[in-house]
């Protein structure tokens, strides 16, 4: 969750010759390709965030249209089906939720309202239909609402991502925060937090909490008939250890059990009337 491989950006030049032969008189000339190329270069350095500028600089509204329009051809049958293949395979889960089925590609910097970037891999970013659909279609106009990049805002080094439980009538409620860290700025913490607000995390990690600890089942078993409370505590620390090696250190299923395992209640047998099973 959160960041993605950067991807090779070895075939940007070569995407646009594709897109956009030379010597067919239309589409886009070699200078603009040239000018394309070099708005790529101030995305990069720029980490993405967005920059009111590249909406007029430089390039032609025609040629804007005309980078937009190709984006069609970034598909399954389109001219670039080898980009769209090669940006889906990094990705065994959405980067924005952690848990959902690659099945687009969103535009980090909406493609509407940035078409030079429209079929620019950096901001190509492999999501589930979800998380692309409740991503707001107009990017945020305030620093601290800029979303994550998941290529370029490495926040692989930081444990931000916490969990809070409570057990009430045998019945689990969990509500993921972001806490901030030493070596946070504010503006980050604010940025994560709008993350979970824009991508409604918390509503859509409900169904998916249940999903995963049944999963968990045999394991809380086992462990509370071997060795008790204790004994479930450590399987549930051995866990949350185990996805963090997978996973990184902000996915929602470690923040989940390392609060599990500071609850005396769910350890201590509390899991079997919590989860509905004897
Ligand atoms: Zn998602």
């Amino acid at each position: 969750m959160w960041n993605l491989k950067k991807p090779s950006l070895a075939s940007i030049r070569s995407d646009l010759d594709i897109l956009f032969p030379e010597g067919t008189g239309d589409g886009i000339s070699e200078g603009d390709k040239l000018k394309v190329l070099e708005l790529y270069d101030e995305y990069e350095e720029g980490l993405g965030e967005p920059d009111p500028g590249w909406k007029t600089r430089l390039l032609s509204n025609e040629s804007r249209d005309l980078l937009l329009a190709a984006y069609g051809e970034v598909s399954d049958k389109g001219e670039l089906s080898l980009l769209r293949a090669a940006l889906k395979r990094e990705a065994k889960k959405c980067p924005y939720c952690g848990f959902g089925e690659i099945r687009d590609l969103d535009h980090h910097l909406p493609k509407q309202h940035y078409k030079c970037f429209s079929v620019f891999a950096l901001n190509l970013v492999p999501s589930c239909s979800k998380c692309n659909g409740h991503k707001p279609r107009t990017p945020p106009t305030a620093r601290d609402k800029y979303h994550i990049h998941a290529y370029l805002d490495d926040v692989s080094g930081l444990n931000f991502l916490v969990a809070d439980i409570e057990i009430s009538d045998n019945a689990l409620s969990v509500i993921f925060r972001i806490e901030k860290r030493r070596g946070m700025s504010d503006e980050l913490t604010r940025r994560l937090k709008q993350h979970l607000k824009d991508f409604r995390l918390n509503e859509r990690y409900v169904a998916q909490i249940t999903n995963y600890l049944e999963s968990q089942e045999t394991g809380l078993d086992d462990n509370f008939k071997l060795g008790g409370a204790a004994g479930v505590r450590a399987y549930l620390l051995r866990t949350a250890e185990s996805n963090r090696r997978t996973n990184g250190p902000n996915d929602w299923r470690g923040a989940l059990v390392v609060a599990l395992a500071e609850s005396e209640e769910f350890c201590d047998g509390g899991f079997y009337d919590v989860l509905g099973f004897t």
